[in-house]
């Protein structure tokens, strides 16, 4: 069986009209995947799924998990050295609501350590590879769960995203990337980052396959307090209202620039409404805000790593410097350079000159889009403003991945849903463009990407 280009909705469809059976399904991902995961490193743990039968509506199908979503029973190591042999003992919400519903876990991802890059090049175990062009990155920190589906090592994966870390690896691997509003998917369970900014989100071929994952996991958890119940029904067909910031555009490459405005030109001729404005005036500080927050979130966060309470334990000497200094040690370079930036940001005499003016910048910037963004259904910019870098690049210079985050960062400052979905082709390479709503308009932004997605015609479906 060759399931290449195949839905996942199409997937279901054939199952239950008896044509094929989820073993047969799980069966061609998973030889898919042991053929190509020495050449992509998509997966950090690939599981043969039993074959026993299962109901509901995933059928059975084997999914792919980023490797910060807690699963019971399952490694789950965020590509550290730190959490190398750490199996969680319980499931994070968004996975038992998969299981519930009748899916299973095909295997966990590579990714950025503990989600912190652009690239997929800051793994503990090895950088994750481009499908389209193995010397490129594949684009971060959900690299893995991106690879795995634009290879057909995966019918649709999870991944999660504090600044872009969905939406990226879509944009570089040509398929669509979904970051929910803040609180729509539970966060019980997904090993954090940076609390305030993330979400769990979903890599897919097709919009209608992430629509359809949305739904299932979304929702209000007891576990996890910021958890909220978005909208879900879907409106009737309309004609989307579309904003374009030109100053964001312009911050792409030519090549990305061209392809974007093009497809710019097909919606418009399709019917939708489509409006510019010149620019947005905090974008000097959208980096700025955002990686003062994170850094000051992960340093706190990552305190855990102590050796006690996680972390591979060392022997001590009786000297407190020495037993930090070694338990520590297990951090990869990029971890410990935020968790230092962090430990910095949040001291007694800085905590007001960069935290709080972080937090001050970040309402306003949120007010700013509010006031911009309502009224239409949704902003239209590029995700990404530049293709994929070759592997090794950005390890040379961390500050060229930091500044190609700027697109994306925006809608977790805010909160709102984005998607991702390749609206343009350069070479061998896709270019992403991303829709942004208010906060709770996830449904109107998946809808508006399933018409795009049928004007553009612009697909990876996988086909190799
Ligand atoms: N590239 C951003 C960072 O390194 C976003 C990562 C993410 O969304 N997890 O922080």
């Amino acid at each position: 069986m060759n399931l290449e280009g195949y839905s996942l909705l199409s997937i279901l469809k054939e199952i239950e009209r008896g044509s094929i059976n989820a073993e047969d399904v799980n069966d061609f991902y998973y030889k898919k995947s042991l053929q190509l995961n020495d050449k992509i490193n998509a997966y950090i743990t690939l599981l043969k799924p039993d074959d026993k039968k299962i109901n509901g509506n995933l059928k059975g199908i084997a999914l792919a998990i980023k490797d910060n979503i807690s699963t019971k029973g399952i490694k789950t190591t965020c590509a550290s050295k730190m959490l190398e042999s750490y199996v969680p003992p319980y499931d994070a919400t968004a996975v038992s609501k998969l299981k519930e519903q009748g899916g299973r876990i095909l295997g966990k991802t590579n990714m950025d350590e503990f989600a912190m890059g652009s690239s997929g090049e800051n793994s503990a175990f090895g950088p994750t590879r481009n499908p389209l062009n193995n010397d490129y990155v594949t684009g971060g920190s959900s690299s893995g769960s991106a690879a795995a589906v634009a290879a057909n090592m995966a019918p649709i994966s999870l991944g999660s995203d504090t600044g872009g870390s969905v939406r990226a690896p879509a944009s570089f691997t040509g398929i669509v990337g979904f970051k929910p509003s803040y609180g729509a998917v539970s966060r019980y369970g997904l090993i954090a980052y940076a609390n305030s900014l993330e979400v769990i989100g979903i890599l897919g071929k097709y919009t209608k396959d992430v629509k359809f994952l949305f739904k299932l996991i979304a929702g209000k958890d007891p576990l996890d307090s910021t958890s909220l119940n978005v909208e879900l029904n879907e409106k009737e067909q309309f004609k989307p209202k579309i904003l374009v910031i030109k100053s964001f555009v312009e911050l792409s490459k030519d090549e990305v620039k061209k392809e974007f405005y093009r497809s710019i030109s097909k919606i418009d001729e399709e019917g939708f409404e489509v409006k510019f404005i010149d620019s947005f005036s905090l974008t000097e500080y959208l980096l700025s805000a955002y990686y003062t927050i994170a850094c000051a979130e992960a340093s706190t966060n990552l305190s855990r790593y102590d050796g006690i309470r996680y972390g591979p334990k060392v022997e001590s000497t009786g000297n407190w410097r020495d037993y930090i200094t070694k338990a520590r040690s297990f951090f990869g370079p990029e971890v410990k350079a935020r968790i230092m930036m962090g430990t910095f940001i949040l001291s007694a005499g800085y905590y007001e000159t960069y935290y709080l003016r972080a937090l001050q910048l970040r309402k306003l910037i949120r007010q700013e889009f509010e006031k911009i963004v309502r009224g239409y259904d949704a902003l239209y910019i590029p995700t990404m403003p530049v293709l994929p870098w070759r592997i090794g690049e950005a390890i040379e210079d961390p500050k060229m991945a930091y500044a190609s985050d700027v697109l994306t960062v925006l809608p977790n400052l805010t909160g709102s849903p984005a998607l991702s979905l390749p609206v343009g082709r350069i070479r061998e390479f896709f270019v992403g463009g991303q829709l942004i709503g208010l906060r709770g308009d996830d449904i109107k932004v998946l809808k508006i990407a399933e018409m795009m997605e049928e004007i553009l015609k612009v697909k990876n479906d996988g086909r190799n």
